[in-house]
């Protein structure tokens, strides 16, 4: 941390010498980034650990790459050794955004740069910018192929006149996760209008956040949370269930089966991040709809904001008013995400090289 301060890298600073021309050149030159992400047993986060290392290296630049396990002691001290071991530079993206306050100070007093990546951190000043996809439109879009899925709405999103009833229950992600309430939010949007005409009931009556939120984004509380509405809400057959994630669609998915749905009957079911099990699913016809995120793009966005910041240059940003952390509202770059059912996932994900037909 001393020779970083004393090299004058990190915020603001020029991280390498200027070229020729007096500017500076792009690219690291072997500075230490250190990139911090939740847990390895969700695909996303390896292919986004991945993609944001390979994308820093082909720079120029060093990268300390951990995952926590989705343990906050485990992501504090990660991060703790970044810090101590030289990082000039932080992607972190959080398991809670409220437990990192101290050893971002850590990196507040030594000018290192703090990049939110995906999840927004919360509670500190010392974070410096945010990537993400558009959160609340994800869970607009969560929403919107349920109703598809349904048939209350069409393939262009116009209402069919389908009045239901169908009878839907719902899961939210992880209430420590900034991104759980605006995937919420913005599904609740959509659907309340159809449970207030009646089109759509929620047998179970559980309709608060905090009755559907699922800590740490588990499978195998979803599965059990399932498990449960099924014996509460006993014979009458659900039509859909909104799900925030794939994960936990595979533990919803598993109840349904065990308490009787025939797999080729099975309600439309959400997810979100096209990960390869659940995409197999789609193609099989059990889960209906995943929300693809292109975790390439967010690394690339990640990445040229450490390369602005090396270079004491501004990061681009897109949105400068949906992310208030509590201490101030995070500049921000947001992303585009899209619905993925087994009409276009060829086109999707495997035209665009995401995944291989054979992976799939
Ligand atoms: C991410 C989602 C992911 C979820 C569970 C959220 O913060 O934005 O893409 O499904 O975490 O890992």
């Amino acid at each position: 941390v001393i020779a970083l301060v004393a090299t004058g890298c990190g915020r603001g600073g020029t991280a390498e010498p200027a070229g020729s021309d007096g500017a500076a050149e792009p690219g690291g030159q072997g500075q230490i980034v250190g990139v911090a992400m939740p847990t390895q047993q969700s695909e996303r986060w390896i292919a986004d650990g991945d993609n944001v290392k390979q994308q820093l290296e082909d720079m120029g630049y060093t990268v300390d790459l951990q995952y926590a396990n989705d343990d906050i002691p485990t992501q504090v001290s990660q991060i703790e050794n970044m810090i101590s071991s030289g990082a000039e530079a932080l992607i972190i993206a959080s398991i809670d955004g409220t437990t990192l306050t101290d050893v971002l100070q850590q990196a507040g007093d030594a000018d290192i740069p703090v990049i939110a990546y995906d999840r927004l951190i919360n509670g500190t000043e010392n974070v410096d910018y945010y990537t993400t996809f558009d959160n609340y439109q994800v869970g607009v879009q969560q929403a919107t192929s349920l109703l598809t899925g349904l048939g209350v709405l069409d393939e262009n999103g116009e209402e069919t006149g389908e009045t239901g009833p169908f009878n839907v229950e719902l899961f939210a992600g992880s209430p420590d996760d900034n991104n759980a309430t605006f995937f919420w939010n913005g599904a609740m949007d959509t659907l309340q209008p159809y449970m207030d005409e009646g089109v759509l009931e929620v047998p179970s009556g559980q309709t608060e956040f905090e009755q559907a939120a699922i800590l740490r984004w588990l499978p195998a509380t979803a599965q059990a949370r399932m498990e449960n509405l099924l014996t509460v809400i006993g014979d009458t057959q659900l039509d859909g269930v909104l799900s925030p994630y794939d994960g936990l669609s595979i533990g919803i998915i598993s109840a349904l089966t065990s308490g009787g749905y025939a797999t080729d009957a099975l309600p439309v079911i959400t997810g979100q991040d096209a990960e390869v099990g659940s995409v197999q699913s789609i193609i099989a016809g059990e889960q209906y709809s995943t929300i693809f995120k292109d975790t390439r793009l967010l690394a690339e966005q990640a990445v040229a904001m450490v390369d602005a910041l090396m270079h004491g240059e501004e990061p681009e940003v897109n949105d400068t008013e949906s992310y208030d952390n509590g201490n101030k509202i995070v500049p921000s770059y947001l992303l585009e995400s899209t619905i993925v059912t087994i009409d276009n996932y060829e086109e999707v994900l495997v035209e665009s090289g995401y995944y291989t037909e054979d992976e799939l």
